[in-house]
């Protein structure tokens, strides 16, 4: 099977359908067992930048200070605000599904979530959008440092040459390469921002090409 391929500049992922990887005609996946796809949550699953910065607005930061794709806890240090009082503010039913998320989840065999976002915020996001991934792991699983696969990869007995991770950031890159999985950059988001080497979905159902 030959993947359908996006020609164009490796710029922002645009509305055409299709996964490509910098400087490759095809993509041909080997003819191995199904991968497992793991997803960020924040800006990949769901689309809750409004969501996000509600309670920092709340707050009185200013918009144009905030910013996405942090560890909570730093995002908070950052505008000098606590994190208690950041999920007190924070509504767990705002942030919405990009379009065609809930499609690309019914299609999934295994899957999980590895998000740094709190876990009370996140597992009431999950259960809200009826979505039941295999394993979610949040922000209280992993180190100071942040999500990190190996968790996930632990907990599902694979390696990371058995899994893609797909996110939208550069966090989220880092992590899939420390792990040796293959990051999927979620197109659809428009603030994602690709490199070389990237496979790019440019939606999401585009995703269940590569597993
Ligand atoms: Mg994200």
């Amino acid at each position: 099977m030959c993947l359908r391929v996006v020609r164009g500049s490796l710029g922002r992922a645009g509305g055409h359908g299709g996964v490509r990887r910098a400087g490759e005609q095809c993509h041909r996946p080997e003819p191995a067992a199904a991968l497992i796809a793991i997803f960020d949550l924040d800006g990949t699953l769901v689309d809750s930048d409004e969501a996000l910065a509600a309670p920092l607005l709340e707050l009185g930061v200013p918009r144009e200070r905030i910013t996405f794709g942090r560890l909570l806890a730093d995002e908070c240090a950052l505008h000098g605000v606590s994190v208690e009082d950041y999920l007190d503010r924070y509504d767990p039913t705002v942030a919405r599904p990009f379009a065609g998320v809930d499609e690309l989840v019914a299609g999934l065999d295994r899957w999980a979530v590895c998000s740094h976002k709190a876990r009370v915020s996140g597992q009431a996001e999950l259960a809200r959008l009826g979505w039941q991934p295999e394993l979610a792991l949040f922000a209280e699983d992993f180190g100071p440092a942040g999500k990190d696969l190996a968790p996930v990869l632990d907990a599902f007995g694979v390696t990371g040459a058995e899994v893609v991770f797909v996110g939208d950031t550069a966090h989220d890159r880092a992590c899939a390469r420390a792990a040796g999985a293959t990051f999927v950059l979620a197109g659809w988001n428009a603030r994602a921002r690709p490199e070389p080497g990237d496979v790019v979905a440019a939606r999401p159902l585009d995703v269940l090409e590569v597993l």
